[in-house]
């Protein structure tokens, strides 16, 4: 009797536990706060989280809080300002917003440039058609953007093009090691194949000039994840009617509907 008192207070026990455990797993991470002005400048200059509604906004927000704190921005021959700074965390935050452990772990800083750069990172003379680069061999975990084409991509309300997002997508899809097209980290096993053949299928369209989509996606199949990612994420209504095929499979991929509520 006494034995079976001690196996019913032992397992009772083990269940509390258990029960504890899962509950402290599902309890969420404690919210970090966004000073105020920053929490503005989301409210006046970021579609995306103007669309949240107020429980995602602080979700949102306390996501740009933690990515400001980990990751440093440089200004170079430029300064920066609290926008700079907001509309790089947004960049970043958009896309993995529905992943909510996600960290850039291949990123430590941003540099950002007053406007176009050249590939070897000159800001004066010829060829300066950069915009935004990841950084590969010693400048890994370093990105570069133009500061002008940062501002651009949340101030043209029209356009289907966003460098920041494009460049954090690149980030997204070098996860696993590859630049390629193919974000492994995010898209599971089953629906690689199903992407590289609408992947293919579309930048055949856009080569015979069939699609309102960047021509610099046809560039191979990680430039075409990144700017239909931008497409996606700027104009999805728009997206999904001229795309349905593609804006599905991004939905997957982002597990994002990424509608605009207000349209
Ligand atoms: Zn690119």
């Amino acid at each position: 009797m006494e034995l079976l008192l001690i196996l019913l207070v032992v397992s009772a026990t083990s269940v509390l536990l258990i029960l504890n455990l899962k509950f402290r797993k599902k309890k969420p991470a404690k919210l970090e706060t966004l000073p105020a002005p920053f929490k503005k400048l989301l409210s006046t200059n970021v579609e995306f989280y103007i669309n949240l509604d107020l429980e995602d906004k602080k979700f949102f927000e306390s996501r740009v809080q933690q990515f400001l704190s980990r990751i440093r921005i440089t200004g170079i021959k430029t300064s920066i300002d609290d926008l700079d700074k907001v509309l790089i965390a947004a960049s970043a935050i958009i896309p993995i917003f529905k992943f909510p452990d996600w960290e850039y772990i291949n990123l430590n800083e941003v540099l950002l440039y007053p406007d176009a750069f050249s590939e070897t990172f000159e800001l004066e003379g010829e060829g300066r058609n950069m915009l935004g680069v990841v950084g590969t061999g010693p400048y890994q975990n370093l990105m570069i953007l133009s500061r002008q084409e940062l501002r651009n991509g949340f101030f043209n309300k029209n356009s289907t093009k966003n460098t920041a997002i494009h460049e954090f997508v690149h980030l997204i899809d070098k996860t696993d090691g590859e630049v390629d097209g193919i974000p492994e980290v995010i898209l599971s096993r089953q629906y690689i194949l199903p992407w590289l053949q609408l992947v293919r299928k579309k930048i055949e369209q856009i080569k015979e000039g069939n699609a309102d989509i960047n021509p610099y996606g046809a560039t191979n199949q990680a430039e075409f994840f990144a700017v239909v990612s931008e497409y996606f994420f700027e104009k999805p209504d728009l997206l999904q009617s001229r795309h349905p095929e593609l804006f599905n499979m991004l939905t997957t991929i982002f597990k994002h509907p990424a509608k605009n509520k207000k349209n």
